[in-house]
């Protein structure tokens, strides 16, 4: 087994299947002083299945609204130089998980700190969904409120990548409907549910389709939803032109014409030659 160092540990668990551990998860997991989860029955349940003892080692809880109390205990443990686990409910910690506040605080604090990485549903969706994979947008759970919905669901609407949300079985036909009317109806999206479990579900279309398919059906379990990224805006000289005024106040010529380029959806050769006229004149 592996010496675990001081400093905090963040530990990414299995988002179905027990056995989507990593084998330095386990040993960070036998090995940590102080053992802090979000949930800490999970925990202890996720360690009774890996015959991973706790050797009366104490099990904090802790979530981002834990208060500052609870925080100081865990910065002052590090400080006194012990090492913690950290285990969110599921998946990966801080992806629209608790951990950020921790995190955050440990960094500044300049105590030590590493991941044992591992599964996390946006991820999982994604290499699943084969949609493009280059570049991609998590953009966590939308707002339930309406109005804030729709403003969030048009802020995504234009984005040059793949989007990947969260979303309850609850509201997932009306996410569908939202996102046909906002992104348009004929995008290729894809719905996964139940990664890594039994019931383990993939469906494909475009978002009028996937409203479709999900009509009718008492959609249960755990979702991620996947949007291909908006059909290039047909962009003449002057939008490029300034796109590239604002990109070039902070980027080089050559990382503003990739950037616009990548942005507008626009051949890089034009932009480049644009970007090039406008910085020299
Ligand atoms: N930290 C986790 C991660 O790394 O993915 C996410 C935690 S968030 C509170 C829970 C949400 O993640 C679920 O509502 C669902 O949208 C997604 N999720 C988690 N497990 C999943 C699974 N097995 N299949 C599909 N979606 C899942």
């Amino acid at each position: 087994m592996r010496a675990i160092s001081p400093g905090l540990h963040l530990v990414s668990t299995p988002i179905g299947a027990a056995r989507d551990i990593t084998l330095h998860a386990l040993d960070v997991l036998a090995g940590a002083d102080v053992l802090v989860a979000e949930d800490t029955r999970t925990l202890r349940h996720l360690m009774e299945i890996h015959g991973i003892p706790l050797n009366g080692r104490q099990v904090i809880a802790y979530h981002d609204h834990s208060g500052e109390g609870q925080m100081q205990r865990l910065l002052g443990l590090l400080a006194e130089g012990r090492s913690l686990a950290y285990a969110s409910e599921a998946g990966t910690p801080l992806i629209s998980d608790p951990g950020f506040e921790l995190a955050r605080a440990v960094a500044a604090a300049g105590l030590p700190m590493s991941a044992a990485p591992g599964p996390c549903a946006a991820i999982c969706a994604l290499t699943l969904s084969g949609l493009p994979s280059d570049r991609f947008l998590f953009a966590g759970f939308p707002p339930s409120a309406q109005g804030a919905r729709r403003s969030f669901l048009e802020d995504l609407a234009t984005v040059q990548a793949t989007l990947i949300l969260y979303e309850s079985p609850k509201r997932l036909a009306a996410l569908l409907t939202e996102m046909a009317a906002t992104l348009g109806a004929a995008r290729q999206a894809v719905v996964c549910r139940e990664l890594t479990k039994r019931f383990e579900e993939v469906m494909r279309g475009s978002l009028a389709d996937l409203v479709e398919q999900v009509d009718g059906r008492d959609i249960k379990g755990e979702i991620v939803v996947l949007v291909d990224r908006a059909a290039p805006v047909e962009a003449d000289d002057t939008t490029i032109a300034a796109a590239l005024d604002q990109a070039l106040k902070t980027m080089s010529v050559k990382d503003a014409a990739t950037f616009v380029s990548q942005t507008l959806g626009v051949s890089r050769k034009i932009v480049y030659r644009i970007a090039l006229d406008r910085s020299q004149g």
